[in-house]
């Protein structure tokens, strides 16, 4: 079965993972859901046709090339989503 995918995406889910303390950002869901969507818009997507099996090469090669901007991608989200006003409309599990 083939899947069209933003292999843009899967980057900038491990960066999260792996960098998210490093940011200093709530962690919940919806405050995820926003540093995600923040940092992808200022990333350039990478759509491609793939079998989940061969997934694999191709992320890593991404992950080579945009590493840097991937990174200044979700510092620069995770800025505004804790500078943002509407955080606190946001039903939002902060634990501060
Ligand atoms: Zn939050």
């Amino acid at each position: 079965m083939y899947v069209v995918k933003n292999l843009m995406e899967e980057v900038v889910q491990k960066y999260y993972e792996k960098i998210i303390d490093e940011l200093d950002v709530c962690k919940c869901e919806k405050c995820k859901a926003d540093v995600m969507a923040l940092a992808l818009n200022r990333l350039p997507p990478r759509y491609c046709v793939t079998e989940e099996g061969k997934m694999y090469v191709k992320l890593k090669e991404l992950e080579i090339q945009f590493e840097i901007d991937i990174i200044a991608a979700l510092a620069a989200a995770a800025y505004i989503v804790k500078n943002n006003m509407r955080h606190e409309e946001r039903d939002c599990k902060n634990e501060m």
